[in-house]
């Protein structure tokens, strides 16, 4: 099997090449390719030839195939559906806002949570993304579209916190210099409440934005949708988020997904407001998007309405998640799902 080279950083590809008996600037000239998106060595038209076989000899370069590409008529957004070289397919969902270009991408070929609302996890897990297929998402997204990404939101497919050593040397290279160079302020990671992983990523001290799926106010309700609760109950992550905070500045955002009759009523809400006292939080309410295959239902308008006033009166920030891409499927796990279930029917 050949190496996997974009899943290298540029000092490993700087001892790699060494070893091979070419200078460090070589391993420059190919990072700088690899990032902006090169698909073979022959597009390398800085390196001689025969350097370009040789490298092709010991190493694979990644490159996503585009199998599904929607726009919405409504905003712009783009959805992509790849599909990786092992046939198996991610989605990432590209969505333009005043402060940027923004990417949602994809941790994992499908998700071993089981969070009830959601169609990632239906299938349950096929397996973990490489550095290199998360990057992907991103180089490729920016190159078809034309678009200067700028924010990254690791909230598609997949528990990035259950991929932590590929998620984590993702973001060292997409923060690069000499590749994406996109911030770590520019970065939201998502997760649904692996407390020790949120310790683990606590100690690295990235100044990127943690986004907690809290979506419940207590334990009996979130151990009806969420499984995880289970292993690592509400109190337990809350207390991580509180650990997070001190050891990172960095206020907590909460994802709260409004289900209706489930945890959208006012005492919810102020259950949530006395759990979360002196913890510095933003929530972000989400009216539930349905999926076909669960009996939940999104909240009213007014119910969420209510819910954001009770959050904010109690001095906590909250908005309310403006949704892109709706004639699209544009939310995680949808295309994938459909695109899989139409290659069985075949
Ligand atoms: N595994 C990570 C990231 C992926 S999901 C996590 O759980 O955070 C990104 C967000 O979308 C999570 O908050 C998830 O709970 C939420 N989500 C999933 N399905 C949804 C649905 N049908 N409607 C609204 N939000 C949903």
């Amino acid at each position: 099997m050949k190496q996997d080279l974009k899943s290298m950083t540029l000092a490993e590809m700087q001892d790699a090449f060494a070893a091979i008996g070419e200078p460090k600037f070589r391993a420059k000239q190919v990072f700088v390719w690899l990032h902006r998106g090169a698909a073979s060595f022959d597009e390398m038209t800085n390196l001689s030839k025969p350097l370009r076989q040789r490298l092709d000899g010991l190493y694979d370069i990644t490159a996503p195939e585009i199998v599904r590409k929607l726009q919405s008529q409504k905003d712009g957004t783009i959805k992509y559906l790849w599909k990786l070289r092992d046939g198996n397919c991610v989605e990432s969902v590209l969505m333009q806002y005043h402060h940027g270009n923004s990417i949602c991408i994809s941790s994992e070929v499908g998700c071993p949570m089981g969070c009830k609302f959601c169609a990632s996890t239906l299938g349950g897990l096929v397996r973990r993304l490489e550095p290199s297929e998360l990057l992907d998402q991103v180089i490729f997204a920016q190159k078809d579209s034309g678009m200067e990404i700028s924010n990254i939101v690791l909230m598609g497919i997949g528990e990035p916190l259950d991929n932590f050593d590929n998620v984590m040397r993702f973001l060292e290279l997409v923060n690069s210099p000499e590749g994406m160079n996109i911030s770590m302020r520019h970065i939201s990671l998502s997760t649904c409440g692996l407390v020790p992983k949120i310790d683990e990523l606590a100690k690295r001290k990235l100044q990127l934005t943690l986004s907690v799926s809290l979506h419940a106010p207590n334990d009996e309700v979130r151990d009806r949708i969420m499984p995880v609760n289970k292993a690592y109950p509400s109190e337990e992550l809350l207390a991580a988020c509180r650990r997070y905070y001190q050891a990172t500045s960095r206020r907590i955002s909460f994802e709260y997904a409004m289900i209706d009759g489930v945890n959208d009523r006012p005492e919810d809400a102020k259950e949530l407001l006395r759990r979360l006292k002196g913890l510095p939080a933003h929530f972000n309410l989400i009216p539930l998007n349905h999926v076909e295959e669960s009996p939940l239902k999104p909240s009213t308008r007014a119910a969420v309405a209510a819910f954001q006033k009770t959050l904010e009166d109690g001095g906590v920030t909250a908005t309310v998640r403006r949704t892109l891409g709706g004639d699209i499927d544009a939310s995680c796990g949808q295309l994938r799902r459909k695109y899989n279930q139409s290659k069985e029917k075949r």
